[in-house]
């Protein structure tokens, strides 16, 4: 069939889970609206099905009926970003169509008929040359109501009937202006400061590669004013007309961070988990519409469509929410490095403790090193250690002596304390209770993880198995056993110990409604509590004043977690949370308490000494192959039924043994079954991807279409 002088376009769509690219016709009526990156409704086996016009052609010739496209939508990814989803698809084995939806916000990604559309205000406006039509007093009253602005019709108090009459008569002008539903009312005052000698160094080391591409880690203590220095380099950049994206960890923990934000710059988007569909619609939207310069969201706001970028700056760069944890298995940085070098423009990560991998790239010379390793208050915490192993022979099991004595101070002085229990690597993992000691993998040096319908202790990177433990090998106590404390367990226990103690209680039963977060923050900074208690959640970006008293009550906790970053995870949240104390003029006491006190992740996190903890940290590293020295791949198998995910296991590590040297497993994952399915996984430790990707290509395509198994493969997994 010959199309006459119609326009054709190659449009991509996904069928049972891989990419395909099909011709099709464009009517003439529809032909305006086609543009590179447009999202087009096609007909496809008789269904309607969502691709995007990767390719547009004129006066082509077909020997094949090519069908006609059925609609168009008003979604647009640019060339810039498609790039960036081929890169994203490219590094994640994922599907360049999933690619292309996950940068679009969910309101968007949605059925084209989704229901969430552009919401209007109407605004009045006097209309000066006929104020003379206004015949009586009443009329005449209304319209002194106005001046040259707009005013908001909702807002106007007067009679509807008069109203009417005056709009009629052309006196007045009704405007419909688009309205966006979020607001954040910051109650933050912006008070521009003077930077430090070293704040200084940092600003102008960064501003003096703007334009060109660069990518800088800012390596600042907790407190060392590295905000600052990014809101510095943002009002340069937007005075140039460029745009910046801020990328934060989790923007409902740090509410604090997007009113400083608001209160400095006028138009700003904020792009987080807790908006509404509607609300991330319209966010997004200022962004397309070029009303806003700055972006700060979290994750996928590293997608936000800009067309002018001048900056790009990741906060807490070392935090594990920045990869997606399912379909695409992007990082944010990994996105964030590909478009500044796109754009050629810096990219900056800060970090009070670097993730491994990034220091060593900034050793290396990949990101140019920037130190602030000065607090502006200048006072850094006291930190007082305290080993459990001997306060339980005290019959002290909950609260040490020390802590009891710091704690009732702070109350009596009117003062606050943070009371800290982190939750994670409890349930799975063997402790003993009298002296802290955990079982771990001769091969791996991590946590053995405890099974209990086989009560065996199992490896989950490499399989090696034990059966279980009743006496603790290192104090020969029997009281061993896997149960922890919870928080409202420890609030409960605070209340009791402690009778001036107000208690607020921040964890995941207690924040799971939107502005919860906000509210716990709000009543503790009014001083409403005196005792702040929580996991890990409170431990990051937060600023008070008044809390004089940091306490972790199990602060070894996140070295029993069975994964080979727990070390760096466990100096992260200690060095975190010492920043919270005395951040004001009140010198700040932290407690850590815990058994494995000489560990060097403690040690060097009461000194706040990060260099200290890479030195060690990386010669475990390199001893056990893990990244920065090798690459890792999770391959994770998953059925409802126990033979076929075994069985399976086994043939892909077998197929991968034949042609990759290191392949652990297959092993029973950390969590073996969950809601009925279980799971086992394959690890690979590899140095370069083009020596491993052809053949995980290879094993993803061979289960694509496998009902009963499920094989996902995450590449640079963050959690193992
Ligand atoms: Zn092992
Ligand atoms: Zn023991």
């Amino acid at each position: 069939m010959i199309i006459g002088d119609r326009m054709t376009v190659e449009v991509l769509v996904e069928i049972m889970g891989i990419d395909k690219t099909f011709t099709y016709a464009v009517p003439s009526n529809l032909e305006d609206r086609i543009i590179k990156g447009i999202k087009v409704i096609v007909p496809f086996a008789n269904k309607l099905i969502e691709g995007f016009v990767i390719d547009i052609f004129y006066n082509k010739k077909y020997d094949y009926e090519v069908k006609a496209i059925k609609d168009v939508t008003d979604i647009v990814i640019s060339e810039e970003l498609m790039n960036v989803g081929k890169y994203m698809s490219h590094k994640t084995l994922a599907t360049l169509m999933s690619c292309y939806n996950t940068m679009l916000p969910k309101a968007l990604k949605a059925s084209y008929k989704a229901n969430i559309g552009k919401k209007y205000d109407t605004y009045l406006k006097l209309n000066n040359d006929k104020v003379s039509l206004a015949t009586t007093d009443k009329q005449r009253e209304i319209l002194s109501l106005f001046s040259d602005d707009l005013i908001l019709k909702k807002d106007l108090n007067v009679s509807k009937a008069i109203l009417k009459t005056l709009i009629d008569k052309g006196i007045i002008e009704e405007i419909k202006k688009e309205a966006y539903r979020y607001s954040f009312n910051s109650t933050y005052e912006d008070k521009i400061v003077t930077l430090t000698n070293e704040q200084n160094n940092a600003y102008n080391m960064i501003k003096s590669s703007f334009n060109t591409f660069k990518p800088f880690l800012i390596h600042g203590v907790t407190g060392s004013g590295k905000t600052e220095v990014y809101m510095h380099l943002i009002s340069d950049v937007i005075k140039q007309n460029k745009d910046v994206i801020v990328l934060v960890p989790e923007i409902s923990l740090t509410p604090q961070l997007v009113g400083l934000f608001k209160a400095r710059f006028e138009n700003i988007a904020v792009l987080h988990s807790k908006l509404s569909d509607g609300e991330r619609y319209d966010e997004y939207r200022k962004i397309l519409n070029g009303e806003v310069h700055i972006v700060v969201g979290a994750r996928s706001a590293i997608f936000a469509p800009f067309k002018n970028l001048g900056l790009i700056i990741i906060d807490e760069e070392h935090t594990d929410t920045y990869k997606q944890e399912n379909n695409p298995r992007y990082h944010a940085i990994d996105i964030g490095l590909f478009r500044a070098k796109n754009n050629n423009i810096p990219i900056v990560l800060g970090s009070a403790t670097p993730s491994i991998e990034s220091y060593t790239r900034a050793i290396l010379g990949t990101y140019t090193l920037i130190n602030m390793p000065t607090r502006i208050s200048k006072n850094m915490p006291k930190v007082h250690l305290v080993d459990m192993k001997s306060e339980i022979r005290k019959g002290n099991r909950i609260f040490s002596e020390v802590l009891k004595d710091k704690l009732n101070k702070v109350l009596d002085e009117g003062k606050q304390a943070i009371i800290l229990l982190n939750r994670r690597g409890f349930s799975t993992v063997i402790t003993c209770k009298d002296c802290g000691y955990v079982e771990k993998c001769p091969k791996c040096d991590i946590p053995l993880t405890y099974h209990k319908t086989s009560n065996t202790l199992r490896c989950h990177y490499c399989g090696f198995g034990k059966s279980n433990i009743t006496t603790c090998p290192s104090c020969k106590s029997k009281n061993i056993n896997s149960l922890g404390m919870g928080t409202q367990k420890l609030e409960e226990e605070i209340i009791k110990e402690f009778p001036k103690a107000k208690v607020i209680r921040m964890d995941i039963d207690t924040t799971s409604r939107k502005g919860a977060h906000e509210k716990i923050l709000a009543s503790f900074k009014n001083q409403e509590y005196n005792v702040l208690v929580g996991t890990q959640m409170i431990a990051k970006g937060l600023d008070f004043p008044l809390v004089t008293l940091v306490g972790v009550v199990n602060g070894d906790a996140a070295l029993n977690i069975p994964d080979f970053r727990s070390s760096e995870r466990c100096f992260d949240l200690l060095t975190q949370v010492a920043g919270r104390a005395g951040r004001s003029k009140d010198l700040g006491e932290v407690v850590i308490q815990g058994f494995n006190m000489d560990h060097y992740s403690i040690i060097k996190a009461s000194k706040s000494d990060y260099k200290g903890f890479y030195d060690e940290e990386i010669k475990i590293r390199k001893r056990l192959g893990y990244p920065p020295f090798n690459n890792l791949c999770l391959i994770k198998i998953s059925s409802r039924e126990y033979q076929l995910v075994t069985a399976e296991s086994n043939k892909i590590a077998n197929y991968l043994n034949g042609n990759i040297p290191n392949v652990l497993g297959p092993s029973i994952s950390s969590i073996p079954k969950l809601n009925d399915i279980y799971y086992m996984q394959i690890l690979i430790k590899y140095k370069k991807t083009e020596d491993v990707i052809e053949h995980l290509k290879y094993i993803k395509d061979l289960y694509k279409n496998n009902h009963k198994v499920k094989v996902e493969i995450d590449i640079n997994p963050l959690r193992i």
